[in-house]
């Protein structure tokens, strides 16, 4: 009813209406080529049919989720950028973060309907501080969730079998339930590099995520449960439930913005140091990946850097 922002029905349509919008659907971005002068100059990508095609551009923005972007800039190596596109520094693909999350259910004597009116109902930021005296760094939210039946029992209550498990699902309706949104530490190692050995089905190699969590991430989890156990007892709650670590779905950092090249991939625009009119234009561009969920950060970044390219386009600077 358009009551939530989404590109969909915001920004597309706009951009239609200015008759200079050529949106490719189901194109798949396969690498990004360049001139001699080191300049991107064109996107090769397989249409909806399957078929190579190869765009030219005077710019190229990069907006494929972080694990996808540094995919394709790993993948459009050539003999300039033996090491990817915008990679001399070997950055690319590094200190991939994806927050630290996590559910937390109390169950009550009475009914939540939890599943009624909005899915994110309330946040509770007074944990998003840094406070060295909790025994960690960064920060998190606590967010009031709630997850549809079917999904409840594969990403939010902890793996199991029996009665213990069932009463669980059972006590649905009564089910109230908090989202740990927190600040992990972006780490050189934990990285998306290409696979050598699987190939997607146009032949190209997938990513491979390497992760590894600091101890700082799981004492961060671990509060953030503790605090969500004492507010759910507080309340009345009979029994609290604490779910594993669901599968990451805030994939953000792996082409950082940063001073310098030698730590990371773009300057403060998402603009590539290496490749002039090269962009970056989505979550991979954070440097941190703070303890908000990131999709406005992201598109308040897009927004600006769209007002940068426009001023530097009229300039002749790119
Ligand atoms: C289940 C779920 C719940 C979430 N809830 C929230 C929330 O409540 N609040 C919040 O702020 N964030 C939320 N997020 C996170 C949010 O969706 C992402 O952080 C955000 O969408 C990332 O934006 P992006 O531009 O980096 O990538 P995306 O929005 O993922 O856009 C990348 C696009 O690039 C396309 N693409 C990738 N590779 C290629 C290629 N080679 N060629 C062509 N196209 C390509 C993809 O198909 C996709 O359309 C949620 C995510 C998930 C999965």
């Amino acid at each position: 009813m358009g009551a939530k922002w989404s590109t969909l029905y915001t920004e597309i349509p706009k951009a239609q209406a200015t008759g200079k919008l050529d949106l490719r659907l189901e194109a798949t971005a396969c690498r990004i080529e360049h001139g001699k002068d080191g300049r991107a100059n064109a996107v090769v990508y397989r249409d909806r049919q399957g078929f190579e095609q190869r765009q030219h551009a005077r710019i190229v923005c990069v907006a494929g989720n972080a694990i996808e972007t540094a995919r394709l800039l790993l993948l459009s190596e050539s003999s300039q950028f033996p090491n990817g596109l915008g990679n001399s520094s070997g950055q690319v693909g590094r200190n991939y973060c994806h927050q630290i999350t996590g559910f937390v259910w109390g169950i009550f004597d009475k009914p939540i309907y939890s599943w009624r009116g909005a899915t994110l109902a309330g946040v509770v930021e007074d944990e998003a501080v840094n406070n060295l005296s909790r025994g960690f760094v960064g920060g998190y939210r606590m967010e009031l969730v709630t997850l549809d039946l079917p999904t409840l029992p594969l990403v939010g209550l902890p793996y199991g079998w029996g009665r213990d498990f069932t009463s669980v699902i059972e006590n649905y309706r009564n089910l109230s339930g908090m989202f740990i949104n927190g600040e992990d530490l972006p780490r050189s190692q934990n990285r998306i590099t290409l696979n050598p050995q699987i190939k997607d089905s146009l032949g190209l190699a997938v990513a491979h995520v390497h992760v590894e969590e600091h101890t700082n991430d799981q004492a961060l989890r671990t509060h953030a449960q503790g605090q969500m156990r004492r507010m759910f007892e507080a309340v009345g709650a009979n029994r609290v439930v604490e779910g594993p670590t669901p599968p990451a779905t805030h994939n953000l950092c792996t082409a950082r913005m940063s001073r310098g090249p030698e730590d990371g991939v773009t300057n403060q625009w998402g603009q590539s140091h290496e490749v002039k009119n090269l962009f970056i234009s989505d979550g991979s561009a954070l440097s941190t990946p703070g303890c908000a969920n990131p999709t406005l950060t992201i598109v308040a970044l897009a927004l600006r850097q769209a007002e940068f390219i426009a001023g530097e386009m009229k300039a002749g600077n790119i």
